[in-house]
C-alpha cells in the first residue's frame, strides 16, 4: 500500500503522477506522505482592518469586497478593490492576473483574504491577497493550522500548489491508517509526549491544534535523527566487533627518545590527553577510527607525530597524507627537522616525484625501509604497498573524499589505525552527524604565548594606509601575505587581479630594498617551492598568493595576512587564512580587504571574523550562513538527506536522538529485548542502511 505508485491515488493519475515524481521525487504514497510542510498558516486568528500594520508578516481579514476596477496603464495597470470590515477598509491590488479575477470576483459578498501588507503612497495595503469566499469557508475542510508545502513552479501550473498537495494527503491518510506502525520503544514515544508514530503523520499533514502540532514534529523529528545516529553507533559497534587492529602495547626508543632530546616545547594540556587518548586506543586490539578536532594553530601536527611514532616503536610503517603538495612538502620538512637525528627514515611521495625516485622509494617501502611516507593523494595508488603499514594520519580531512579513504584499507591485511586530523572546526551537530561513527579528540588550547590576532575590515578606498602599515611591520622585519580569491569560473580574471597584485605591492616595495613574491597555482611546481622557500628563509618580504597557501603553511616570521575582496571569500576559508600568522611571539595581524558595498552575509562573515578568533564559533556562524552541504563542499558527499529535521535548528533535539540511541545499545546491544522490538525491526526493513559518514 505504501509503496503504491503516486497515480493510483485518487486526484493524481498518470500525468501528474509524472510531474510529482519528476519535480519533487514523489513517486509513492509514502514519498507523498514524507513531503512534510515547510510552514504553517494560523488561520485561526483575524485582523481588523484598523490594525493593519505594514510590519505584518501575514493577516487575515473577513470583510465585504468592493467591485474591483483598473487603475492606472501599462506597466502600472492594475486591479483594485476594497475591502471593509466594521473597524475600516483597506485596498486590495493586483498586478497579475486581471482578466481572471475580474471574471471571478463576486462584489459585496463576504470574503476571507489572507496575505501581507504592503504600502503604497504611505498607505497600507494589501497586495495580491488570497481570496475565499466566506461561505465557502465556513463548511469547507478548513483546519485553524493550514500546512504549506514546497511545489514548483511546473507544478503549479498543472494546479498542483501547495494546497492542492494538501488536499492529495488529505485523501491518502484515512487510506494509511494502520499501516504507519510504531517505530520506536515505549519510553521514547513517552519522553516525546506520548504520540504515536500515526499520529504523528496526521497531525503534521492536518493539525488540529498547535501545541499537538509541535509534539507531533518533534516526534518525527526525533525519529530521523535517532535513526541516524543508531545507525553510524552500530556500524561503529560492527567495526569494532569484527575488524581486529594493531595491536601497539609499548612505548619505546623512539617516543621516548623524541621527547627527552628533540621535543622543542612542553606539549599543552590538551595535546598531551589527546596523545593519551590516541595511545589507548591503538592498544586495545580493536582498530583506530579517531577524528581530531583542533582551531587553527592549536598543535594537531605534533600530536599526528607522535602517533607515528608510537606505530614505529611497534615495528610499523606509518603514512602521513595531506590535500595539496605544498602541503605534504611542509610536513616532510617539518617532520625532518623534527626527528633530526634520530633513525628514521621519512620520505616524500607526491605526483611530482620523479620516476627513479619514485621507484627506489615504492621498494624501500615494500621492503620495510622506509619508517614514514609523507604524501598526498599519490599514496593511494595501488602500487603504493607497504611491509607493514601501521597507522594512517590524514591531515586537513575535509579535502578527501570518502572513497579515496577507503582505498587505505586496502593497503594491509589488518588495516592500519586511521587518524583524520580536520583543517577547521566542525561545528558539532555536523560532527556527530557525519563522523558519529568515529571517536573524536579536541584539542580545545592553544600553545602558550600567542597573542591574539587582531582582525580589522578595510574598504579598498583605504588601500595606502593600509601599505603605510605594512611597511611599518616590514620594517620592523615581520613577513605579509597578501591572498586573493580564485575562483574557477573566471580563473583568467583572477589570476590577472593576482598579477596586478603583484605588480603594484612591487613598485611600492621596490627592490633593491624590498622583495615580493608570487604563488599561484598555474606556476609549475618547482617555480612553487622556489617562492615557498624563499618566503620561508625570509628572502621575501611580501607573499602575494591564491589560495594555495590556504591550508597548513607555517612560516612563523609572518605576522600580517592581507586578504583581498574578503568578501568573496566563505568564513571557513577565511578563518584558515587568518591561521597562517599568529604562529610566532610577535603580535599578528589580519586585514580584511573589501569593496564599499556589501552585502548582508558578507557582513556578517566579515563582522564574525573581527569579533572572534574562536573557529569553533566560526565553524557554527557559518553552518548558520550556509547551511550543511555548502559548508561542505562539493566533496563531501557524506551527508544524510533530511525530511523533517535540520541540523541548524534541531542541534538539542540530535544530542538527545544521539544520547537515547547510545543508551539503547549500551543497554541492549543485539536489539533483543522485547522493548526494543520495533527498533530492530525498523533497522531491519531499512534497505538504506547507513554507509555514508563510514570513514574507513
Ligand atoms: P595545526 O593544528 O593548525 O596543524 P600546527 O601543528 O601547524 O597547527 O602547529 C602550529 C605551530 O605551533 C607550529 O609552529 C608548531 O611547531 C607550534 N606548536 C605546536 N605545539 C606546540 C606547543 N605545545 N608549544 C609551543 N608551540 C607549539
Ligand atoms: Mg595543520
Amino acid at each position: 500500500m505504501l509503496d503504491s505508485p503516486i497515480e493510483y491515488l485518487k486526484g493524481v493519475g498518470p500525468l501528474r503522477g509524472e510531474l510529482l515524481r519528476k519535480e519533487l521525487g514523489i513517486g509513492t504514497f509514502s514519498d507523498l506522505l514524507f513531503h512534510f510542510p515547510f510552514r504553517y498558516i494560523d488561520r485561526s486568528r483575524f485582523h481588523t482592518v484598523s490594525e493593519l500594520r505594514e510590519e505584518h508578516q501575514q493577516v487575515q481579514l473577513r470583510g465585504r469586497i468592493s467591485a474591483p476596477r483598473t487603475v492606472g496603464e501599462k506597466q502600472g495597470r492594475r486591479l483594485v478593490a476594497t475591502l471593509s470590515d466594521a473597524s475600516g477598509s483597506v485596498e486590495l491590488v493586483w498586478f497579475k492576473g486581471l482578466k481572471w479575477l475580474l471574471q471571478s470576483l463576486k462584489p459585496n459578498e463576504e470574503y476571507i483574504v489572507f496575505g501581507r501588507p504592503g504600502s503604497f503612497k504611505g498607505k497600507v495595503n494589501l497586495p495580491h491577497p488570497e481570496l475565499e469566499l466566506a461561505s465557502a469557508w465556513d463548511t469547507g475542510m478548513e483546519a485553524a493550522l493550514q500546512p504549506v508545502y514546497s511545489t514548483t513552479e511546473k507544478l503549479a501550473a498543472k494546479g498542483l500548489t501547495s494546497r492542492a498537495l494538501w488536499k492529495l494527503v488529505k485523501t491518502l491518510l484515512p487510506q494509511v491508517s494502520g499501516l504507519l506502525p510504531e517505530t520506536l520503544g515505549s519510553e521514547q514515544v513517552q519522553w516525546l509526549g506520548g504520540i504515536s508514530r500515526e499520529e504523528a503523520f496526521h497531525q503534521v499533514h492536518a493539525p488540529t491544534h498547535a501545541q499537538i502540532l509541535e509534539s507531533a514534529r518533534r516526534r518525527l523529528k526525533f525519529e530521523e535523527l535517532f535513526y541516524i545516529q543508531i545507525g553510524l553507533l552500530r556500524q561503529k559497534q560492527r567495526t569494532q566487533q569484527s575488524v581486529r587492529g594493531h595491536v601497539f602495547a609499548q612505548v619505546g626508543d623512539h617516543v621516548n627518545t623524541f621527547y627527552a632530546r628533540h621535543l622543542p616545547f612542553e606539549l599543552t594540556g590538551a595535546q598531551k590527553r589527546v596523545v593519551k587518548e590516541i595511545r589507548k586506543d591503538m592498544g586495545n586490539g580493536r582498530q583506530m577510527n579517531r577524528l581530531l578536532q583542533g582551531d587553527v594553530g592549536s598543535g594537531k601536527t605534533l600530536v599526528g607525530l607522535l602517533s607515528m611514532l608510537i606505530a614505529l616503536d611497534n615495528g610499523f610503517q606509518a603514512a602521513l597524507m595531506a590535500p595539496t603538495e605544498i602541503l605534504a612538502r611542509q610536513h616532510f620538512a617539518t617532520l625532518t627537522r623534527m626527528l633530526g637525528d634520530m633513525p628514521v627514515v621519512v620520505r616524500l611521495l607526491t605526483g611530482s616525484t620523479k620516476q627513479a625516485e619514485r621507484k627506489s622509494l615504492l621498494t624501500a617501502l615494500r621492503l620495510g625501509e622506509v619508517h614514514i611516507v609523507v604524501g598526498t593523494h599519490a599514496l593511494l595508488e595501488d602500487r603504493v604497498v607497504f611491509q607493514r603499514l601501521g597507522l594512517v594520519v590524514i591531515d586537513e580531512q575535509h579535502r578527501f573524499g570518502v572513497a579515496q579513504r577507503a582505498r587505505l584499507w586496502a593497503k594491509s591485511e589488518v588495516p592500519p589505525h586511521v587518524l583524520v586530523m580536520t583543517a577547521t572546526p566542525i561545528p558539532r551537530t555536523l560532527a556527530m552527524t557525519l563522523y558519529g561513527d568515529l571517536d573524536t579528540s579536541i584539542i580545545d588550547e592553544l600553545p602558550p604565548g600567542r597573542k591574539a590576532i587582531r582582525t580589522v575590515h578595510r574598504f579598498d578606498s583605504s588601500r595606502n594606509a593600509v601599505f603605510a602599515f605594512l611597511e611599518e611591520e616590514i620594517t620592523k622585519g615581520r613577513q605579509v601575505y597578501v591572498v586573493y580569491p580564485l575562483i574557477e569560473e573566471s580563473e583568467n580574471v583572477d589570476l590577472k587581479h593576482v598579477m596586478d597584485g603583484f605588480e603594484s605591492l612591487s613598485r611600492r616595495f621596490p627592490l633593491p630594498k624590498y622583495a615580493v613574491g608570487i604563488v599561484h597555482g598555474r606556476q609549475d611546481q618547482a617555480t612553487k617551492d622556489y617562492e615557498m622557500a624563499r618566503f620561508k628563509k625570509g628572502e621575501t618580504n611580501v607573499l602575494v598568493s591564491t589560495t594555495v597557501i590556504e591550508v597548513g603553511v607555517d612560516v612563523p616570521n609572518a605576522s600580517v595576512m592581507v586578504i583581498e575582496n574578503a568578501e568573496r571569500f566563505g568564513l571557513s576559508q577565511l578563518h584558515q587564512l587568518r591561521g597562517r600568522v599568529g604562529r610566532g611571539a610577535e603580535q599578528s595581524y589580519c586585514i580584511l580587504m573589501t569593496g564599499d558595498r556589501l552585502g548582508s552575509d558578507a557582513r556578517t562573515r566579515i563582522g564574525t571574523m573581527v569579533r572572534t578568533n574562536d573557529g569553533f564559533e566560526i565553524a557554527e556562524t557559518d553552518l548558520k550562513l550556509r547551511g550543511p552541504g555548502d559548508l561542505l563542499g562539493t566533496q563531501q558527499s557524506g551527508l544524510p538527506q533530511l525530511r523533517i529535521a535540520d541540523l541548524i535548528e534541531d542541534s538539542a533535539l540530535l544530542q538527545q536522538a544521539r544520547q537515547a540511541a547510545l543508551r539503547v545499545l549500551d543497554e541492549d546491544p543485539g536489539l533483543a529485548e522485547p522493548r526494543h522490538a520495533a527498533i530492530a525491526r525498523t533497522l531491519r526493513e531499512r534497505k538504506d542502511e547507513v554507509i555514508w559518514g563510514r570513514i574507513s
